[in-house]
């Protein structure tokens, strides 16, 4: 495995590299989510490349930026495990040049949910993924449903901006109680980490609550609050029932649907979602 950490090194290498190219982009601090999308990119590529790289232009809040978790050694330790080729661990220097201006900000779909919560979130993802895949020029890139908006997202640039890179989307890894992977877990303590469970549990009740023929968007959403209302640490920063295609909240559920969730435990802000 070959770690580089400029554009021109990055460029350098690949331009040896047996194609197809596949591309997993990272913040880092990896987890079973990280290493099944490398799995999925290994068994559809010659070439994996790994970005890891924490995205100071997808933060809101500089304390949230400074307190992402952060492990190189770790990481490189698990990339190669995992079948990474090329790790492009850039600085943020190296990722927006001096002098840098320009925003890839994309519409309708970055503007509920996350885009709502995050104001300048999606105009810092999108820029940054313009940015790797013009650099790598994969055939494909792998994200994770866990950030299904920032799927949608992406999907939208890629299709609008006629970027040579297919998105491939993978489903969400859990731990044993439901908690989906996350870098953010590990800020947990041991109390809010048990509390965190609670976010499946809600998920889950919207879910059975549809599937047993619930069809007022605004019921659906009384029951995810109403499981998450028993869990003291949880604080609900949005509850949504949406159109799984536009993501607008749903007033009378008739198609698919987007259950989705952020919840801070303990002042650390968790996301979750299921189809249904
Ligand atoms: P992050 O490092 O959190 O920015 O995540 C990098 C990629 O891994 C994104 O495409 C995420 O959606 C994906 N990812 C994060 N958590 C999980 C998970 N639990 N299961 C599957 N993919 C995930």
């Amino acid at each position: 495995m070959q770690v580089v950490r400029t554009r021109a090194d990055l460029r350098a290498v690949l331009a040896t590299s047996p194609r197809p190219i596949g591309l997993v982009p990272t913040m880092g601090w990896l987890h079973a989510g990280h290493v099944s999308l490398v799995e999925r990119a290994r068994a559809e590529s010659a070439t994996v490349v790994m970005s890891v790289f924490v995205n100071p232009r997808q933060f809101g809040e500089s304390s949230d930026f400074e307190q992402y978790p952060r492990n190189e050694a770790s990481d490189l330790a698990k990339a190669e495990a995992a079948g990474v080729d090329i790790v492009f661990a850039p600085t943020v220097d190296e990722v927006y040049p001096a002098g840098f201006d320009t925003v890839v900000s994309v519409g309708a779909i970055a503007g509920p949910l996350e885009g709502a919560a995050r104001p300048g979130h999606f105009d810092g993802v999108a820029t940054v993924v313009a940015i790797l895949f013009a650099l790598v020029g994969a055939e494909r890139a792998y994200f994770g449903l866990k950030d299904y908006q920032q799927v949608r997202v992406i999907r939208r640039m890629a299709l609008d901006l006629a970027l040579p890179t297919t998105v491939v989307p993978c489903e969400t890894v859990r731990e044993p109680d439901g908690l989906a992977m996350s870098s953010r877990n590990a800020r947990l303590t041991p109390e809010g980490r048990a509390a965190a469970a609670v976010l499946r549990r809600a998920l889950l009740a919207g879910s059975t609550a549809i599937t047993g023929g619930e069809r007022s968007g605004d019921a659906v959403r009384a029951t995810m609050r109403d499981v998450l209302a028993t869990e003291p640490r949880a604080q609900p920063d949005y509850v949504s029932v949406a159109d799984a295609d536009t993501l607008a909240e749903t007033a009378s559920i008739e198609g698919e649907v987007l259950l989705s969730l952020a919840v801070r435990i303990d002042g650390v802000r968790l996301i979750d979602n299921e189809r249904a």
